[in-house]
């Protein structure tokens, strides 16, 4: 049977958008007073539209939150952003581990365990990335390096409150490209079960987004798997009303 879990819609909008932008998110929180009675609903912008996005959307339901946070709590670390500072910003939650990190940077499932414990000291929800990369589907191991991500990098004790786990398949991230909605199923039981198995009843009230190329149009065939909680969305949230769509999908 169907798990009652409360979905969340989150968007990523990385290193795009300028102070004209949050015109976008002021139209996202208006379109989301017809479905915040069933959804969340987060806005991850870049960092220095943070603080300007909260202020933006204050008194509605439309969260906001970063792309990423520091391993360390404060410090002489450059061009870091702690998750104290997220918070500081109005930011309630936080992405770690997103492929653009952990290939793009040469994050490693230590770094991103340590920046979702910190997220969760600092009282934000950690979104934890995971996936596979073309290579490692084609060669058969998508379970054994999901399995294997999961283990590094969720934080032990998690609570379903503080940590959402996102499956996105690096190979479908900005493609155009998506599993078949048989595949999304398959893996993601897989996931529900390694995180029951990791943390025990809590892993079945883990929201689990899907990610990977979602658009308004195949939202609502994704929505609909069992075990898919909520989707993580690049490019389709960067425009008002490509996001809402994926939001009424869900
Ligand atoms: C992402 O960046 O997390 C993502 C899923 O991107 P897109 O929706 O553009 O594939």
């Amino acid at each position: 049977m169907r798990q009652q879990i409360r979905p969340l819609v989150a968007g990523n909008w990385k290193m795009n958008g300028l102070g004209p932008s949050l015109s976008e998110i002021a139209l996202i929180a208006e379109g989301l007073s017809d479905h915040q009675h069933r959804l969340d609903a987060l806005i991850c912008p870049p960092a220095t539209l943070l603080a300007a996005a909260s202020a933006k959307t204050a008194g509605t339901a439309l969260a906001i939150g970063a792309q990423d946070c520091s391993t360390e709590t404060h410090g002489a670390y450059t061009g870091d952003v702690s998750a104290a500072m997220v918070v500081d910003s109005g930011g309630s939650a936080v992405i770690v581990g997103h492929s653009e990190r952990r290939q793009g940077r040469g994050e490693t499932s230590a770094d991103v365990k340590r920046k979702a414990e910190r997220a969760v000291e600092a009282g934000l929800q950690a979104i934890i990335c995971i996936g596979e990369t073309e290579q490692e589907m084609l060669d058969g191991r998508t379970e054994e390096v999901l399995l294997r991500q999961l283990q590094e990098s969720v934080p032990a004790g998690s609570q379903a409150v503080a940590v959402v786990i996102a499956y996105e398949p690096v190979w479908a991230i900005g493609t155009g490209r998506t599993p078949s909605i048989d595949n999304i199923a398959k893996l993601h039981a897989f996931i529900r079960r390694s995180v029951i198995d990791l943390l025990g009843d809590e892993g079945r009230k883990l929201r689990l987004l899907y990610g990977g190329s979602v658009k308004a149009d195949n939202a609502a065939e994704i929505a609909a798997i069992e075990d898919v909680n909520g989707a993580l969305v690049g490019g389709a949230s960067l425009k008002s009303g490509d996001f809402l769509g994926i939001i009424k999908a869900f």
